[in-house]
């Protein structure tokens, strides 16, 4: 049966021009890279886009390798889709990626034009779609010009298969390029998605710039650096979290006692300003213009409804700002 979504889910959601393209983006995005594959429940993954989608959370976004299995996640989105959202098509932002390794031998990996064209008429078959909003190429790929991995992507929006093109995980000086040859195609760069949190700035350092002066939208995954900056681990490693989780990609590993420390006095100025740690780290990542839309996750709906509340407190005093500095460099 189709979902009846809420009246209301345009209401209290905000949504940011991408660079200087025509479209608008919520300011929270989900993505499925965890917990919506075969390996998870698909009721779970379901309730959990359908409650974005009744929040105002129009834009989805995946990638061929997401699962486990690879490919699952793109399965899962579909059947929801396709099962309970199906009048809402031209409601949604739906984006995928290729890149990372989805299938063996030569072709299933990196940037050539036979792999990424080949890889998106299989995700459009995984989720049953005629297009998808947003084709990405998912890392840069060292041994291919650049000029056929964008022109794959400049293929897939004149074919009517993406709408618009974006790239991931390019460092600042390579983004200005790609910038500049997908103008000249007249397939404009709609977005880049980079990593960035409080724990991984590495996109202050040249990346923002380039994107503003060449108005390309950002979209910075992991802005929970995968669950450290929320309160699930103040107090050990929970069992069913992502770093306990045997396909989890962060690993035990990673949740170290000096970063916990830190973590802890970041959670006690988000409490003192009446938020989650959650909801400070995204409206901390929301503070910069270049910002289109924080690309959040989720294990369960609570989180996601935690996550989407941030808006309700985005502003920062100069003097809360000074002090995330500190704690960040101590
Ligand atoms: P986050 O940093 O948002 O981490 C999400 C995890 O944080 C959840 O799985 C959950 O952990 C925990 N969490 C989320 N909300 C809350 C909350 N309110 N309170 C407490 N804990 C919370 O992002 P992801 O690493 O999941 O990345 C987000 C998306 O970015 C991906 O789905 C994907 O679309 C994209 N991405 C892109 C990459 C690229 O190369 N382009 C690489 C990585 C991600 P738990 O599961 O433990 O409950």
């Amino acid at each position: 049966t189709p979902h009846l979504p809420a009246p209301d889910r345009y209401d209290s959601m905000q949504y940011r021009r991408c660079g200087r393209s025509g479209l608008k983006l919520p300011a929270l995005s989900l993505g499925l890279w965890h917990n919506f594959g075969g390996v998870d429940t698909l009721e779970n993954a379901g309730q959990m886009i359908l409650r974005a989608f009744d929040l105002g959370v129009t834009h989805f976004d995946l990638a061929n390798n997401y699962g486990p299995p690879p490919g699952s996640a793109e399965e899962t989105f579909g059947s929801v889709l396709h099962s309970k959202l199906a009048a809402h098509r031209d409601e949604l932002i739906i984006s995928t990626k290729a890149g990372y390794r989805m299938w063996p031998g030569p072709y299933g990996e990196w940037g050539s034009r036979k792999y990424l064209l080949s890889s998106l008429d299989q995700s459009l078959k995984r989720m049953r779609l005629d297009y998808v909003d947003i084709f990405y190429h998912h890392r840069p790929d060292p041994d291919t010009p650049l000029e056929e991995s964008l022109g794959a992507l400049v293929q897939a929006v004149r074919s009517g298969r993406a709408l618009y093109a974006g790239v991931s995980n390019y460092p600042a000086s390579l983004a200005a390029q790609a910038a500049d040859y997908l103008r000249e195609e007249k397939v404009p760069l709609l977005i880049h998605q980079p990593s960035y949190s409080m724990l991984n700035r590495w996109i202050e350092d040249g990346l923002t710039s380039v994107l503003e002066e060449k108005g390309v939208g950002c979209i910075p995954f992991s802005p929970l650096a995968q669950g450290l900056l929320t309160n699930r681990y103040l107090a050990g490693i929970p069992m069913d979290s992502r770093a306990a989780r045997p396909t989890g990609f962060l690993q035990s590993s990673a949740v170290t006692e000096e970063k916990i420390s830190r973590i802890r006095k970041l959670n006690d100025l988000a409490v003192e300003r009446g938020q989650t740690l959650a909801q400070m780290a995204v409206a901390w990542i929301l503070r910069l213009p270049v910002v289109t839309s924080v690309l959040v996750g989720a294990s369960r709906v609570a989180q996601l409804e935690d996550t989407v509340a941030s808006l309700q407190k985005l502003e920062f005093s100069a003097d809360e700002l000074s002090r995330i500095e500190t704690i960040l460099r101590e």
